[in-house]
């Protein structure tokens, strides 16, 4: 008997399934696609997020599938001179025990890597389906359309994992914040940039662009870039991918020569990188994890962390509950949504100060930079956001963010109380 529909088998639904097959749970994957393909998503697993892998049993298969570790950072920017910025670059295999660094691997090879697993496990995924239609309640319902006609589910719970644009979000009516976007974020993979050092991720800012760089090993590099909201179709058309890769090969970051013979390996998207929030992520008969949950601003790669973080407390939370029934009611979820709305808020503004030092171009902004990194030097507080990105939202005392919350202006969050039950 089925127990639990999760729908969308992305990572964080593919990741959900093995670990509830793992715990002897009847799981059924509803996914829409039929090949998982390059869509622009996060390839760059944070060490902390490494680190909640790991505690979930995944993260050597990620490994054993091509996962590339990079264990050094260097900011570059046009107010330094590069010598200087490989002075102040830094170690990455410091941030969570066990863990060498920051994990890269692509979104699509991930998502193959867990479905694979999942099937092994004895997880029934089904692809191609369409016309996924949610009730909740005491006695959820999913019908979903595939090849072979209409059908429906009656399982104990249904795990909503079908991403940002989440249907059984939208379906369940769920109120989602989205917060005002504060610039574009764009995204390729390059081929044919073996001269980029393959330990190395870099984030470089100059004229009106900044870029990240996270190798993937075998001259692949995935690149993000950040730019103003005024400049959409920056890297649209037939020339944008190339036009992104030659707006990357910047003065202030000598390792971008490597990337201009590079070639783009990939579709070029762009999104805004607003963070989102959602008022319930458990309601009765359903629980959202990952995107689906709100999701972070991507300029400092957190999603697939919180996607992991999710799935552990969601699990523990499900074999938590005593009874042979595993009725499963919205109260288990009580510790999820608090963690959840706790991280969320805190790696927003490690977000929005990232957002500030990385993604604001002009005289001013250049100006704010060049003394935002000198003031760096003796006020570590100013390091907390990438602090945060790498080690994870409790890598710096809560005081730190209580700090930025009133030393910036960041938008403020709608003030929802936790869910029902919390
Ligand atoms: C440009 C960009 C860069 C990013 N960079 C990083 C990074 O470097 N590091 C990082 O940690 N995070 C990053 N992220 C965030 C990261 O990609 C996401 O947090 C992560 O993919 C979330 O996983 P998910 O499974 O919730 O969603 P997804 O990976 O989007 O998967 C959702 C799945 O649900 C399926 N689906 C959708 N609708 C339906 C439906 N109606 N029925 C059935 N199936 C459905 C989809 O086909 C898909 O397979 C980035 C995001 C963006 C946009």
């Amino acid at each position: 008997m089925t127990e639990i529909v999760i729908v969308g088998g992305g990572i964080a639904g593919g990741a959900m399934s093995i670990v509830l097959a793992r715990a002897g749970i009847e799981v059924v994957v509803l996914e829409r696609s039929a090949a998982y393909e390059d869509r622009v998503r996060g390839e760059w697993l944070a060490p902390w997020g490494g680190a909640e892998a790991n505690e979930l049993g995944l993260y050597d298969s990620l490994r054993e599938a091509g996962g590339h570790t990079i264990t050094v950072h260097t900011t570059y920017d046009e107010t330094m001179e590069p010598a200087h910025a490989k002075e102040r670059s830094f170690t990455l295999e410091t941030f969570a025990d066990g863990i060498d660094g920051p994990l890269c691997l692509g979104h699509p090879a991930s998502c193959d890597l867990y479905e694979r697993i999942a099937r092994d496990a004895g997880v029934q995924i089904h692809r191609g389906v369409s016309a996924i239609r949610i009730e909740a309640g005491i006695a959820p319902t999913v019908h979903y359309t595939d090849a072979d006609g209409e059908h429906t589910l009656r399982p104990k719970l249904i795990i909503g994992a079908d991403g940002r644009d989440s249907t059984v979000r939208r379906q369940l009516g769920i109120s989602h914040h989205e917060d005002p976007a504060h610039h574009l974020f764009a995204g390729l993979l390059v081929e044919n940039a073996a001269a980029w050092p393959e330990d190395h991720q870099a984030i470089a800012t100059e004229g009106d662009m900044s870029f990240l760089a996270f190798p993937q090993g075998a001259g692949r590099v995935r690149l993000y870039a950040a730019y103003a909201l005024q400049q959409k179709g920056r890297f649209s058309g037939p020339d944008g991918p190339q036009h992104f890769i030659d707006s990357c090969v910047m003065k202030c970051c000598p390792d971008a020569e490597a990337l201009s013979e590079a070639r783009p390996a990939g579709p070029c998207r762009s999104f805004k990188n607003s963070d989102t929030i959602v008022q319930h992520v458990a309601l009765p008969g359903v629980v959202l994890v990952g995107d689906a949950a709100g999701h972070n601003d991507p300029l400092i790669g957190q999603g697939l962390s919180i996607t992991m973080r999710d799935l552990r407390l969601v699990r523990d939370a499900l074999l938590g509950e005593s009874g042979a029934e595993r009725n499963w009611p919205p109260r288990i979820f009580t510790d999820y949504a608090r963690d959840r709305r706790e991280r969320l808020r805190r790696l927003r503004l490690a977000a929005c100060l990232q957002s500030r030092i990385e993604a604001e171009f002009g005289d001013e902004a250049r100006t704010r930079r060049g003394e935002f990194f000198t003031e760096m030097e003796t006020n570590p507080l100013l390091g907390a956001g990438l602090t945060a990105a790498l080690g994870g939202p409790e890598a710096i005392p809560a005081e730190a963010y209580d700090f930025l919350e009133s030393a910036f202006d960041f938008p403020a969050w709608p003030a929802w109380p936790l869910d029902p039950d919390a």
